[in-house]
């Protein structure tokens, strides 16, 4: 079994392979552990050496479905509540099989006009849902970290012409460094972005009024002030350990007083548009130089997927039409070359899922699930705040709700020893999945609930497996204390 031309015939079967797998997994979704530690003896079946006669397709990809399915974290269901992870709804999982059989490659309007063109139109749409405004260029990408490196590259150009540089021919040798101003909010993938950029992730300077690292302004307008040069404003739409948002119109003013460039990270929190019950949290994303999100998590699409937005269109084009022949593209441009607009050259036709997803349940469709989850997060909350012994840390303002089990009369360092062991006692336990972070100088949980399959029994579950391992490890605290 060598060539795989052999296998022609074979490509069906070996779909429906798959196939055949879908509803008993999905069927586990809800109720199966989320992550098995005990399953994970299969994985050794997935070792060995490279074969030189190969198993075939049949035996190949039977091996394949059966370890994934059985060691798979069970992330994509409605009790995964760490990070922030989302599922994917029918349409989308439907659509990226379909990506998969078609195997566009989505770079160049000549080598896909379908993936092309579906990726223009979900652009259209996803700028519709969360109230852009329709002249931003866009272009999807493989997550929010990408989404950031793509915005922050075209920041990076713009702040390098307004020092006479073409940094995309030129680079960044002579000029000062970029100074680039956030509040405490701001993710490790912006930093990451900067590092990739040349920038230096250490160019990122907070200006924090309190632990929480909510934004001042004031400080930030000083620092705007005494720079008296160009300058990059990144404003946080949804912090990962509370879900709280930077003030963007704010920011806005700011970024129009100082003619800084304002950069959103919305990479779940812009999602907040999408109902009027929290669209006040983004009023101001479209005044914006450039906005981000994730696919994969609240819209629900599978991995990977995100998307950026920049105002001036043009300058996605410079920044990443690095074939000597720079391409500017206009807004009503038909044949767009993605690739001239991103990081990539080639690439999948990830619109496919976004396409279908959007489609499938429209504007009403998206707020009503979003709806779903705010309602789910303030539930959680009121669990909490009604439970002695259990503490919210923060209030609950989107899909993310941190909070930390303290029985009564525990000291400091005892009640984060506890939280941290409850944290890896959940996981372990595999029931429902949320893991700890650390936030204003304590050990906590933060759950966020973004996945369209929770629903309120998900969240009793989260609830009950919590306080049910907390009060088991508070009886075990002496003994831990030995052992520690
Ligand atoms: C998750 C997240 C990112 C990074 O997203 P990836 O899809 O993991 O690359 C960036 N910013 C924020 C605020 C996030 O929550």
């Amino acid at each position: 079994m060598t060539d795989p031309l052999g296998d022609r015939e074979l490509a069906t079967e070996a779909f429906e392979l798959v196939a055949q797998a879908v509803k008993p997994y999905l069927d586990t979704l809800s109720d199966a552990l989320v992550h098995d530690t005990r399953a994970e003896t299969l994985l050794a079946e997935l070792d060995g050496t490279l074969p030189d006669a190969g198993d075939g397709t049949l035996a190949a990809v039977d091996r394949l479905v059966r370890v994934g399915t059985g060691t798979a974290t069970r992330s994509s269901g409605p009790r995964f509540f760490h990070f922030v992870v989302g599922g994917a709804t029918p349409a989308a999982q439907a659509g990226d099989w379909l990506a998969t059989l078609l195997d566009q490659n989505s770079g160049l309007w000549l080598s896909s006009p379908l993936a092309t063109h579906v990726e223009t139109v979900a652009l259209r749409w996803l700028k519709d849902l969360f109230g852009l405004p329709e002249g931003h260029g866009g272009v999807l990408t493989p997550s929010a970290t990408f989404a950031n490196l793509t915005a922050l590259a075209c920041a990076r150009w713009w702040w390098a012409d307004r020092h006479g540089v073409d940094v995309t021919a030129d680079g960044l040798t002579g000029l000062p460094r970029m100074p680039v101003l956030s509040s405490g909010y701001v993710h490790a993938s912006s930093r990451k972005a900067l590092q990739v950029l040349g920038l230096g992730r250490d160019a990122v300077e907070t200006f924090a009024r309190d632990d929480t690292g909510a934004a001042d302004l004031a400080a930030m307008e000083r620092r705007l002030a005494e720079l008296d040069a160009p300058a990059v404003l990144i404003a946080n739409a949804g912090e990962v350990n509370a879900g709280d948002f930077d003030p963007i119109d704010r920011m806005a003013d700011l970024a129009e007083s100082y003619r800084a460039w304002l950069h959103v990270d919305g990479a779940f929190g812009l999602f907040a548009a999408t109902s009027p019950r929290t669209a006040p949290l983004v009023r101001g994303v479209e005044r914006a130089d450039s906005v981000i999100a994730d696919g994969h998590k609240w819209l629900n699409v599978p991995y990977e997927s995100g998307f950026a937005f920049v105002r001036d269109p043009r300058i996605l084009g410079r920044a990443f039409g690095g074939w000597n022949a720079p391409y500017l593209p206009e807004p009503d441009e038909v044949r767009v070359n993605y690739n001239n607009l991103g990081p990539e050259s080639s690439r999948r036709a990830r619109a496919l899922p976004i396409w279908a997803t959007l489609r499938a349940y429209g504007r009403q469709g998206h707020r009503a699930m979003v709806e779903r989850h705010l309602d789910l997060a303030h539930h959680l909350g009121e669990l909490v705040e009604d439970s002695p012994g259990f503490e919210l840390l923060a209030p609950v303002r989107l899909c993310v709700v941190c909070f930390r089990y303290r029985p009564a009369g525990l000291s400091d360092v005892d009640t984060d020893l506890l939280n941290q062991r409850l944290g890896d006692a959940i996981v372990a336990d595999g029931r429902v999945f949320v893991g700890t972070t650390r936030y204003r100088g304590v050990t906590a949980l933060r759950p966020a609930i973004v996945n369209w399959l929770t629903t309120e029994a998900d969240i009793d579950l989260l609830f009950a497996v919590t306080k049910e391992l907390g009060e088991r490890l508070a009886a075990q605290l002496p003994a831990f204390h030995k052992g520690s």
